[in-house]
């Protein structure tokens, strides 16, 4: 834990592997510019690694005014402990009041690790963080707290949580979730090299090799997303939102009930446990719009869904309702588009 410091920087943490800068620390760079601003800071990046000092002025391209940059040849692979080992030493260094790191499979790894060495609060898989004052009970009042809110209860309600003793204010914040901002090739900003001490014994594991399996589907980057949900009846039938989704160059997408379903592969899944998406156009087939699924896929520009019962909640976000069957309506709209084409 770290003294409560309200002049420390707001801090984003660089994720990269092999060189290439993960797509989240360049989302968080919106939230977290807008943070650094309210609470008049500096907003830097950290990035680890071996090879990776290039990704500063990307870094703060898109909007940071520093970055820490920690090399060493016992970074250039991810381990728990070397990566939380580092940062809790730059944490108890330069004392920043925030902390974010993506919701990603290393965020979600890392950023535990650290609040149990320092002693510090996290909240995981935020949506949204603001800046707000808090009134504890002891009338004591709180300025200037990061608003860490996600949902709870399985989604249906949400959240807000604060931490004003247990500092720095550490969130995980989900992919997908924060629009990345465009960048700025004029910007200019602070590069800081950081001696790291680190041996072999600060690493448990020899990693002998990498296996990475490539992901099916970037529904992140689609403009267009068919999805499917258990309406859709069968893994055959699904059949339906490959076809329409292939006529249209989109992507198919699907809900978790289809996925549980065995209809389509897990990377398909849009929503709170799937990904997050905002397409141009999101045409949602036999969802029935629950609040988990709405999570991911409400910030579309545009929404049709094609339900046959008209009270489903899918048609509260919709901007184009279709009541009626799906096995009527899609090879309708196939045939159309193929007739048009
Ligand atoms: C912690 C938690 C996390 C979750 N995360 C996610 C998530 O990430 N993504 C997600 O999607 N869900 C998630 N869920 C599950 C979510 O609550 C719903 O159960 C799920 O979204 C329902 O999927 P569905 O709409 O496909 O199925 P259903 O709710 O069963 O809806 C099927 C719909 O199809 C319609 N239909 C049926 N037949 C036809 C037909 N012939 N023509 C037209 N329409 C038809 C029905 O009217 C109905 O509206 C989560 C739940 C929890 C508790």
């Amino acid at each position: 834990m770290i003294r409560v410091n309200k002049q420390g920087e707001v801090w984003v943490f660089g994720e990269q592997h092999r060189g290439r800068l993960e797509d989240t620390p360049i989302e968080l760079m919106s939230k977290g510019r807008r943070l650094a601003d309210t609470l008049g800071v500096k907003l830097a990046t950290v990035v680890l690694g071996n090879g990776v000092g290039d990704l500063a002025t990307k870094l703060i391209h898109y909007g940071a005014d520093k970055v820490y940059v920690a090399e060493h040849p016992l970074l250039g692979t991810y381990q728990t402990n070397s990566y939380a080992k580092v940062m809790f030493d730059l944490i108890h260094k330069y004392e920043p009041q925030i902390v974010l790191y993506g919701a990603t499979i290393t965020g979600r790894d890392l950023a535990p690790r650290i609040a149990s060495a320092a002693k510090a609060g996290l909240t995981a898989d935020c949506t949204d963080l603001q800046i707000g004052d808090h009134r504890t009970q002891d009338d004591k009042l709180h300025k200037n707290l990061m608003f860490q809110i996600r949902p709870a209860f399985g989604g249906n309600i949400i959240a807000t949580i604060i931490n004003y003793d247990r500092w720095p204010q550490m969130a995980t914040v989900r992919e997908g979730v924060m629009p990345p901002p465009e960048p700025d090739v004029t910007r200019r900003g602070e590069v800081i090299t950081e001696k790291v001490q680190l041996t072999q014994q600060d690493l448990p594991l020899e990693i002998l090799a990498e296996h990475k399996r490539p992901k099916k589907v970037n529904l992140k980057t689609a403009r267009i997303i068919i999805a499917g949900g258990a309406g859709v009846g069968s893994r055959e039938n699904f059949k339906l939102i490959w076809d329409l989704a292939n006529c249209l160059g989109a992507a198919p997408a699907a809900s978790r009930a289809a996925v549980d379903l065995g209809f389509i592969d897990k990377d398909h899944q849009v929503g709170q446990t799937g990904t997050t998406v905002r397409p141009v156009l999101y045409i949602a087939v036999g969802i029935s719009g629950a609040i988990q699924h709405q999570a991911g896929m409400s910030q579309s520009q545009k929404i049709v869904a094609i339900n046959n019962d008209p009270e489903a909640p899918i048609f509260q976000v919709a901007h184009y309702k279709i009541v009626g069957d799906l096995n009527v309506v899609v090879p309708r709209m196939i045939k159309g588009i193929k007739e048009k084409k």
